[in-house]
């Protein structure tokens, strides 16, 4: 492939950032790994250069624009021209809707919905002087209405707009834009709810598999693999779709 084969992924510090990281990296990828700060993304950076591949960690809070103009440059300049994107960044401040502050709605949005638009913004310059590019964002299945996450529901439906529309924007310079919806993804963000629930982790990762087709709560790979598809080559015929990533059908 002639073009730039430099990726970015947002939040990759651990969790499903980390594993997408590291298969994009497995994949062919110089990977730029960013999250809040640089120090963070040191385990993820290691693991790729470990098993022989090339990662750069960058520090930047993806709602900010200052922040983000700069991290995305620092990749360009010292990885090549990044051409793939995965905008998966997140927080958490769940809370039923009377109890919401207006600090709980504002981080939320300002984490998914302005950061993965600031990304985006940044990154499709590259892409589109390239005529190449793939951006994959992370919504969830909490898109469809999840009790106590009026903000995070709202931000993760708000990403399917976003990606849709990037990807009729983008797609006449060979840019694809697709979502990832996935369910119970067994990590340091599911962990914080079960604790802020009060069950054992353990407990509440059973109670969610008892629920899922399949049979058991996913992994950060199970997202690293579809995210390894939507960003190659061949799935170039693939825009603007969300891909439901939960043990069974969730929308
Ligand atoms: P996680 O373990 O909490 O990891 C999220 C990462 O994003 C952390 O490293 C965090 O850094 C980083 N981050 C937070 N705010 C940031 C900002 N402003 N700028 C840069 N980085 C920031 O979460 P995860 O479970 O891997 O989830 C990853 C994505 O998948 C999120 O978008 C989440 O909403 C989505 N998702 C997860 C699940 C699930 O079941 N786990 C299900 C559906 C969707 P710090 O550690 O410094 O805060």
């Amino acid at each position: 492939m002639s073009q730039s084969r430099t990726a970015i992924v947002t939040g990759a510090a651990r969790g499903i950032g980390a594993a997408v990281a590291q298969r994009l990296a497995r994949d062919g990828f110089a990977v730029g790994v960013i999250d809040l700060d640089a120090a963070s993304t040191e385990a993820t950076v290691s693991a790729i250069e470990a098993a022989g591949g090339t990662a750069l960690g960058v520090g930047a809070d993806v709602s900010d624009a200052e922040q983000v103009k700069a991290a995305v440059a620092e990749v360009a300049e010292k990885l090549g021209p990044p051409t793939v994107l995965v905008n998966n960044a997140g927080v958490l401040r769940d809370n039923l809707l009377f109890k919401m502050t207006d600090s709980d709605w504002d981080t939320v949005m300002a984490v998914h919905l302005r950061g993965t638009f600031l990304m985006t913004r940044e990154v499709q310059k590259h892409q589109t002087e390239q005529k190449y590019g793939r951006i994959v964002n992370l919504s969830s299945t909490s898109a469809l209405g999840n009790r106590g996450q009026a903000n995070y529901a709202t931000a993760k439906a708000g990403l399917q707009g976003f990606t849709k529309t990037v990807a009729i924007e983008l797609g006449r310079y060979g840019v694809t834009a697709n979502a990832i919806a996935p369910g119970f993804i067994e990590t340091e963000m599911t962990a914080a709810t079960a604790a802020r629930v009060g069950v054992p982790f353990e407990d509440f990762k059973k109670g969610a598999a008892a629920m899922i087709p399949v049979g058991r709560v996913g992994n950060p790979d199970d997202i690293a693999a579809t995210a390894s598809f939507l960003c190659s080559e061949e799935a170039g015929f693939v825009s603007g779709q969300v891909i439901y990533v939960a043990g069974g059908p969730r929308d």
